[in-house]
């Protein structure tokens, strides 16, 4: 059972790491950025709602992404280990995820932060634009993205690192040797993907 949370800078290759350490582990990849994209394409109401708020490089509200992880962390499938990739991103859904976690008589076993220079984010996210055409990529809505996460999202990690979870690990480098950093900081905190 393993349930942990990925935290990083848009562009830090948090997306990439989730699916290969989701499979590698056996549990969910729970991505709030995915969901809402997913809910945008598909016109669903909290798509419509969301919209606005991720093509300006925005969070969208607490009230909405909360109640979104609520409901998904309470699927079966995520019942015995899940990874969070995005989420919680302020104080607000930090909180939400204490209650869903406690009232489920549960905990976190690691936060993983990964870490990029700015200027090599900006490039892969540039990088991105070309390659997906995500309407969130743009330079100026990179640049505005890349200060929402230093002011609202870069102090939570001070908030688990309190309570002794975060791993840093360098996201610099080849795929499999971030993902080899990652599984290697997980097990030697006695967390297995069998276990
Ligand atoms: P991502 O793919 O994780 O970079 O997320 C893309 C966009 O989705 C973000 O820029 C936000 O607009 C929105 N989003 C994703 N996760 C969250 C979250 N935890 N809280 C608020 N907004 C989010």
């Amino acid at each position: 059972m393993t349930r942990l949370l990925l935290i990083g800078p848009p562009g830090a290759g948090k997306g990439t790491q989730a699916a290969l350490l989701a499979q590698r582990f056996s549990i969910p990849a729970i991505s709030t950025g995915d969901i809402f994209r997913f809910n945008v394409k598909n016109q669903t109401p909290l798509g419509v709602e969301a919209k606005g708020y991720m093509d300006r490089g925005e969070y969208v509200p607490d009230s909405l992404t909360n109640a979104l992880v609520r409901d998904r962390l309470s699927h079966e499938d995520a019942q015995k280990g899940f990874l969070l990739d995005g989420y919680p991103r302020t104080s607000d859904q930090t909180e939400e995820l204490d209650d869903i976690l406690r009232e489920n008589n549960t905990k976190l076993d690691i936060v993983v932060q990964l870490t990029a220079d700015t200027n090599e984010l900006v490039r892969r996210l540039a990088h991105r634009a070309q390659v997906e055409g995500r309407a969130d990529d743009t330079p100026e809505v990179i640049r505005h993205r890349l200060d929402v996460y230093e002011e609202q999202t870069a102090p939570l990690i001070d908030i688990y690192a309190s309570r002794g979870l975060v791993a840093m690990i360098d996201g610099l480098g080849e795929i499999e040797d971030v993902t080899a950093r990652i599984i290697e900081s997980i097990e030697a905190r006695g967390l297995h993907p069998d276990a």
